[in-house]
């Protein structure tokens, strides 16, 4: 089936957004300072149709780094570049079990990264981005992420300062990967790259129709651009549903039956393929890293629009 009309998604993704908006579960991520600042009441949604129509209510036009939901998109774009043998065998697909910036899951893996939505794989995957020098790659990242927005994407210089300060974690990865041959660029280097595709600002209706680009084969419903191809949608949205929920992932697939993304920022992105995505922004998370609003409003949306890619009516 497709979308129920305009005037019927409008009313739910109304709905969707009072419904939720009470919940006030959770808290906003500090271990990146500048993200501790972050308004926690903020709560938008954004639904962008294959269409090309699009809905948003609520806090839906406000800013946020997009985090760990550019893993997806670049992932697309490395997939589009390179090919889907190459990345599967330099980046891998199974979901790691493990926290996102796990050291252990590479450990445990002969120093293989697992998968693209962890932060081992994000960064294997960000080093495979083409490009002369790491300006030309972030230069790529940047306007191929713009592309599936539709739309001028900018670098939140403050987030990404903030997350230079802190992000220990992530060098030590880029090492590990460097020392098992799994990353052939100078590590730091793609760290630096990596923390700006993270701190690139967008909204919930961005999110939206970045993921309805997936849902559309590839095209950007608003703008008829050709972003990837359809097998690379394919494979972006496979990954996506084994692993783009944190540690959620599995349960998040059982619950609501659709490939998704989060980020610690408060963004998710929910693709229904054929169909359209559901962006939503709220910044206060569970434990898991996923946001409580968001889910509930996600879960709500893909039950009453009749999303679920594995309900057979
Ligand atoms: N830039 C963040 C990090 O690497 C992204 C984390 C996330 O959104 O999961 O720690």
């Amino acid at each position: 089936g497709s979308l129920p009309g305009w005037e019927q998604v409008e009313a739910h993704v109304v709905d969707a957004h009072e419904r939720y908006l009470p919940r006030t579960e959770g808290a906003v991520a500090d271990y990146i300072p500048a993200l501790a600042a972050a308004d926690p009441d903020l709560f938008g949604i954004s639904v962008a149709e294959v269409s090309g129509s699009v809905h948003a209510v609520g806090a839906a036009d406000t800013a946020f780094s997009i985090q760990s939901i550019s893993k997806a998109f670049v992932y697309a774009l490395v997939s589009d570049a390179l090919g889907h043998d190459v990345v599967r065998e330099r980046v891998g697909v199974n979901n790691t079990g493990l926290s996102f910036n796990s050291v252990i899951a590479i450990e445990l893996n002969d120093g293989h990264p697992m998968n693209p939505m962890v932060n081992a794989g994000a960064l294997a995957t960000t080093a495979l981005v083409p490009g002369a020098t790491p300006a030309e790659q972030w230069e790529r990242i940047r306007a191929g992420l713009s592309r599936f927005a539709g739309r001028q994407l900018e670098l939140d210089g403050e987030v990404y300062h903030s997350e230079m300060l802190t992000n220990q974690r992530n060098k030590a990865i880029a090492r590990l990967l460097e020392s098992y041959g799994r990353i052939d660029l100078d590590p730091l280097d793609v760290v630096d790259t990596y923390t700006r595709q993270c701190s690139l600002n967008v909204t919930a209706r961005d999110i939206a129709v970045m993921g309805a680009t997936l849902a559309d084969g590839g095209v950007n419903p608003v703008t008829g651009e050709r972003v990837v191809s359809p097998q690379v949608c394919r494979d972006t949205l496979s990954v996506l549903a084994a692993t783009g929920m944190y540690e959620r992932s599995g349960e998040w697939l059982f619950e609501i039956g659709l490939p998704a993304k989060s980020g610690v920022s408060g963004g998710i992105v929910a693709v229904a393929p054929g169909k359209g995505a559901i962006g939503t922004f709220s910044p206060r998370l569970d434990s898991a890293g996923n946001s409580v609003r968001g889910q509930h409003a996600t879960a709500y949306l893909s039950r009453t629009l009749g999303l679920n890619v594995f309900a057979s009516a």
